[in-house]
C-alpha cells in the first residue's frame, strides 16, 4: 500500500479555476465513457494487462470525445481499469465469505472454486479464471481432482453468487479530480513559494498553482477540486520509508475485544471492543430506523404525498448519517493503528504469526457484532498487517492454520475442548495455565515451524482458507 501526502494548494484566480474545472469535467466524463465500455465481463483480462489495452486503443486510433490531451486520455483509462479493478476485487472478496459459509460442496468443490478467486502474491490475479465463471469455459490445471460436471457445477454457483455481491456499476458521479503524470506538470520555487505548472486542455499550456507549502513532488498526482475556495489539493502518493526487519517471531491472535493480543499476553488497545461495539450498534440501530421510516414513506405516498417528501429529505437523506458513521469508523480505525504502532515498536517483529482472518467472523458473531461491521473489521486489519509488514520489512508467512488454536496447550501440545473456559487457559495434562488469546497467539506462533502442517497445506489448500 501507498502513503497519500496531501497538498493544499493557494485561491485561484477566475480564469485559472475555470481552465482547471473544464480539464476536471473532461477527464471524469471521459473516465466515465471508460468505465460503462469496459464494465462488461469480456474485457475482464484487460485488468490484468492494462497496457494491452491502451496500446489496442492506440492503434485503433483514439475517439477523442472530451477533448483531453493524449496522455491525461491515458490517464483516465488507467483509473478506470482501477477502479473496475477494486470493484471485482471487493465482489472476490465477498464471493469468498459465501464460499466459506457454504456447506453444500465437496472439499474439492471447494477446492477448485479458491482456485479459480486465487491471486498470486506476486504476479497477481489470473483474471481468465474470474472471466470463465461468466463464459462458462472450462478452466482447469492439474491439481484439481474435478471432473468437467463438477467444474461447470463450481462456477454456475460462482456466477450466481458474482451476480449477487456485484451491486451497481461502477461510475464517476462527481467532477471532482483528474489525474497528471511527471511530464503534465513542472514544480519551482520563486522565493519561499512553490508552484506548480499544471497542463490542462490546451496543448503547450499550463495553469499555474501557488501551493501552500513545499513539498517533494514528483510521480503520478491527483488534482483535487475545493470547489467553496475555488482552489485544489495535489495529493501524490508514495512509496513509504522501509525500516529494517526486527529479530523476533512474533504471534498474534486478532480479536474484537482488543485488537489482538501477542504472544507475550499484552493485549493491544483495549478501547477498541468499546469502539467496535458502537459502530455495530449505531449501524444496526440505525438501519432498523430506517426501515421503519421507509414504511411510513410508502404508507403516506399515497395518503399525503408533500409529507412522505419531508420524510424522504429530513429523515432519510443520507448525507448526515454517512458523515455519523464516518466518525465511528475513524475512531476504530484508529484504534487499529495505534496498536499496530505499538505493536511494532515494541517487539520489533521479524515474522508475524497470524490466523486467517475469516475467523474473525465467529469472534464478532459471538459478541453481537453486524456481519458489516465485522466484514469492514476484517479489511482494515488486512491492509493495515501488509502496509505495516512493507514498512518494517517483515516477512508474511501467509495465514497459519488456526485449527484447535485456542484449545491446545503450547507447552505440552495436549489438545482439549476442556482445556480454554471463557478467557482462561488451563492445561487438563500439564496445569499450564495463560490468557486464552494469549495461548492462540502462542501456538499460531509455534506453527510457524510446524512443518508437517505446513506440508499439510500445501497438499490441501482448502484446509488452509476454510475456518479451522
Ligand atoms: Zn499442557
Amino acid at each position: 500500500m501507498q502513503q497519500t501526502v496531501k497538498q493544499k494548494g493557494l485561491s485561484l484566480n477566475k480564469k485559472k479555476w475555470s481552465e482547471i474545472v473544464k480539464t476536471t469535467e473532461a477527464y471524469a466524463r471521459q473516465k466515465d465513457a471508460f468505465l460503462v465500455q469496459f464494465e462488461h465481463v469480456k474485457y475482464l483480462h484487460y485488468l490484468g494487462e492494462k497496457r494491452e489495452l491502451r496500446d489496442e486503443l492506440v492503434k485503433a486510433g483514439l475517439p477523442n470525445r472530451f477533448g483531453l490531451q493524449a496522455r491525461q486520455w491515458k490517464l483516465a483509462l488507467d483509473d478506470a481499469l482501477h477502479t473496475l479493478e477494486r470493484q471485482w476485487e471487493a465482489a472476490i472478496a465477498e464471493v469468498k465469505e459465501h464460499l466459506y459459509r457454504h456447506k453444500g460442496m465437496t472439499d474439492e468443490e471447494k477446492h477448485y472454486a479458491f482456485w479459480l478467486l486465487y491471486r498470486h502474491k506476486k504476479h497477481g490475479r489470473d483474471w481468465k479464471r474470474i472471466q470463465a465463471v461468466f463464459t462458462g469455459e472450462d478452466v482447469a490445471s492439474k491439481k484439481i481432482n474435478l471432473d468437467a460436471k463438477g467444474r461447470a457445477k463450481v462456477r454456475k454457483y460462482l456466477k450466481r453468487t458474482f451476480r449477487h455481491v456485484l451491486g451497481k456499476k461502477p461510475r464517476v458521479k462527481r467532477v471532482r479530480s483528474f489525474v497528471v503524470d511527471q511530464q503534465m506538470y513542472r514544480v519551482f520555487t520563486v522565493g519561499n513559494r512553490q508552484y506548480i505548472a499544471v497542463a490542462t486542455l490546451v496543448p503547450g499550456e499550463r495553469v499555474i498553482i501557488p501551493l501552500a507549502g513545499v513539498h517533494a513532488i514528483e510521480g503520478n498526482l491527483r488534482v483535487i477540486l475545493l470547489p467553496d475556495e475555488q482552489a485544489v489539493e495535489i495529493h501524490l502518493t508514495r512509496e513509504p520509508k522501509a525500516y529494517p526487519p526486527g529479530e523476533e517471531e512474533v504471534g498474534i491472535d486478532l480479536g474484537v475485544t482488543e485488537v489482538f493480543t501477542d504472544d507475550a499476553g499484552k493485549k493491544y488497545r483495549p478501547e477498541y471492543g468499546k469502539a467496535l461495539r458502537e459502530m455495530s450498534d449505531r449501524i444496526l440501530d440505525k438501519s432498523q430506523k430506517r426501515g421503519k421510516l421507509w414504511t411510513l414513506y410508502r404508507k403516506f405516498l399515497k395518503q399525503d404525498p408533500p409529507k412522505a417528501r419531508r420524510i424522504l429529505r429530513h429523515n432519510l437523506g443520507l448525507a448526515k448519517q454517512t458523515k455519523r458513521n464516518k466518525r465511528y469508523r475513524a475512531r476504530c480505525e484508529n484504534e487499529i493503528n495505534r496498536a499496530f504502532n505499538e505493536f511494532y515498536k515494541e517487539r520489533r517483529p521479524k515474522i508475524i504469526a497470524y490466523e486467517d482472518l475469516a475467523h474473525l467472523r465467529g469472534k464478532a458473531k459471538s459478541k453481537g457484532l453486524t456481519r458489516k461491521v465485522s466484514i469492514w473489521q476484517r479489511s482494515i486489519m488486512k491492509k493495515r498487517l501488509e502496509y505495516k509488514n512493507r514498512v518494517h520489512s517483515v516477512t508474511d508467512p501467509g495465514p497459519q492454520n488456526a485449527a484447535y488454536s485456542s484449545q491446545e496447550c503450547p507447552k505440552c501440545h495436549w489438545v482439549d475442548t476442556q482445556n480454554r473456559s471463557g478467557d482462561f487457559f488451563r492445561c487438563r495434562k500439564c496445569e499450564f495455565t495463560a490468557d486464552a488469546d494469549q495461548v492462540s497467539a502462542m501456538n499460531l506462533k509455534s506453527r510457524l515451524h510446524d512443518e508437517e502442517q505446513a506440508a499439510r497445506r500445501r497438499d490441501n489448500p482448502v484446509h488452509a482458507l476454510q475456518r479451522g
